[in-house]
């Protein structure tokens, strides 16, 4: 017997499959400029330098007629609004193009208003980042939690909220830059740090949200038409979420930090320079400023809960598929680790094993026989020069099924080699082994497999064995099965030979 080296199977050692998904709601500048249409370019580039126009007269109407810091009664309680149109005209660029086409026009309007203002160059230049610096915080949101922009569910709504308010007050790091720059002291602080974040936080929620509505699904109609002109999304969601976390925890921390200090410094300074006569006003914007304190904890508290539960139930259905799809992945890896992959049948380590088990037991109980067949397919090297390799696997596969459906359920067939087949044949004895070699030769014999090059007919040669005692091992079972199928190939092939005593002599010598 001669098993024929097979090939080992191919390594299956791919590189994990990267997400390189587009990115909807993420514009490239450099993709619509290179691969845009005359009209999807002559639209969008259009529409952003009258937005970059439009923001920076904005941002100087801002400060030219006072918007900001406006006070206003909110039930009963006094707060701050700065009023300032860039923020929307750019929140919408960022969300539905991306951060650059925000951050771009809203940096320019600022500069442009901080140096008109009257703020020194290089503090103008770190001012204008302040807006920017908010949608940032709010891009990152939405790429980390990959919710819809398109507003038109609770869970998309709840989330831009909550993103508003953590860019606005990420934004208002720019309130106390203004408020450094022209010496303002604590007391009037106030008014302008909280009518930045406040300002910006209400604008997002009440004038860009409902544009935003309005706006994006046609827009991501668009670009899911045109991926080609969205980025690319590569980045570790793991990462993105982690970072957003930061930004989240620092934004709120930061801001509970400077409602309360800014709040107090009034009641502070009174108490220090003794006029008591100031302190009920001072009192009055403590108590406004820790009920608006109160109440966007309270916000805050909900939200993060929320999303906080939203994202465990979608882990945990993540991980309950998981592990289904493992379970399964395990039974046919199984079953895979045991059979050849061209049958079906057992392949030669199950096969040996097997083998070896059938051994043991007819060595030590020894009351039922035990046979042994080894099938070789006649000639097979020729059918394969003749047919090519795709029809001989098709030979193979025919084989293996005539086996299958000649057999009983207790016995086990096994791929050996290339085209040498083992069958185990518990409680059959020679005459049985020997019976049922024939069926299956026959039924071989008389099968044909239909070629464009024409039929296709094979036969198989088949030594059999039944259990001896002499039988030291199970290879010596095996030599003597197989020195009586080399005996029905040297006979002419498509035969039987059963194995005799003469075998056992053969084999052992
Ligand atoms: P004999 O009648 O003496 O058994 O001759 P043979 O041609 O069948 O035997 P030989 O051992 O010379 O050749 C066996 C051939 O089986 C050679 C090899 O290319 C082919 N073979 C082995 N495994 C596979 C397989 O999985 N698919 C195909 N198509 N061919 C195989
Ligand atoms: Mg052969």
């Amino acid at each position: 017997m001669t098993p024929l080296p097979t090939t080992p199977a191919s390594p299956t050692a791919h590189a994990p499959p990267r997400h390189e998904v587009a990115r909807i709601g993420t514009v490239s500048m450099r993709a619509l400029w290179r691969s845009g249409t005359p009209r999807e370019r002559g639209l969008i580039f259009g529409a952003w330098l009258t937005s970059i126009l439009a923001s920076v007269g904005f941002g100087l109407a801002t400060v030219a007629w006072g918007w900001s810091g406006i006070p206003l009664l909110f039930g009963g309680v006094k707060v701050f609004i700065t009023i300032y149109p860039p923020l929307v005209i750019c929140q919408l660029w960022t969300l539905c193009f991306g951060w650059w086409w925000g951050a771009l026009p809203a940096y320019l309007a600022t500069l442009v208003l901080a140096l008109y203002a009257g703020m020194p160059p290089h503090w103008a230049l770190l001012f204008a980042w302040a807006n920017p610096l908010g949608f940032a915080v709010l891009s990152l949101g939405y790429r980390a939690m990959g919710p819809s922009r398109g507003l038109r569910s609770l869970r998309s709504w709840l989330f831009y909220v909550q993103m508003c308010f953590v860019a606005g007050v990420f934004s208002s790091a720019g309130a106390l830059i203004w408020c450094y720059t022209n010496q303002i002291d604590t007391i009037g602080q106030l008014p302008i740090w909280q009518g930045w974040w406040l300002g910006a936080f209400l604008q997002g929620v009440l004038i860009a949200a409902p544009l935003m509505a309005l706006a994006w699904p046609a827009i991501e109609r668009w670009q899911q038409r045109r991926p080609a002109l969205c980025q690319r999304e590569s980045a570790d969601p793991r990462r993105l979420a982690l970072r957003l976390t930061l930004a989240v925890v620092a934004g709120v921390v930061g801001y509970g930090f400077l409602s309360l200090r800014m709040g107090a410094s009034r009641v502070d300074e009174t108490l220090r320079s003794g006029e008591l006569a100031l302190l009920p006003a001072a009192a009055q914007v403590m108590l406004s400023t820790t009920w608006v304190f109160f109440w966007v904890f309270a916000l805050i508290v909900v939200f993060v809960g929320l999303f906080g539960y939203k994202v465990f139930v979608r882990w945990m259905d993540e991980t309950d598929r998981l592990v289904a799809r493992l379970e399964h992945a395990n039974s046919e890896l199984a079953v895979l680790s045991r059979t050849d992959g061209l049958t079906g049948l057992y392949n030669r380590a199950t096969i040996d094993a097997l083998l070896q088990e059938a051994w043991q037991r007819a060595k030590r109980f020894g009351e039922q026989p035990c046979s042994l067949l080894i099938l070789d397919l006649a000639h097979f090297k020729q059918i394969n020069d003749r047919f090519g390799h795709t029809l001989g696997d098709a030979v193979i596969r025919s084989v293996a099924a005539a086996m299958r459906e000649s057999t009983r359920g207790a016995d086990s067939i096994g791929r050996f080699g290339g085209e040498e087949f083992i069958v185990i044949l518990p409680a059959t004895d020679a005459a049985g082994a020997e019976f049922l070699a024939e069926r299956i030769r026959l039924r071989i014999a008389q099968s044909e497999l239909r070629s464009a090059a024409g039929p296709i007919r094979f036969t198989v040669s088949i030594g059999a064995a039944d259990f001896r005692v002499q039988d030291e091992d199970a290879a010596a079972w095996l030599r003597r099965a197989d020195a009586a199928l080399y005996r029905a190939k040297a006979a002419g092939r498509n035969r039987t030979h059963l194995a005799g005593d003469d075998e056992s002599h053969k084999a052992a010598s």
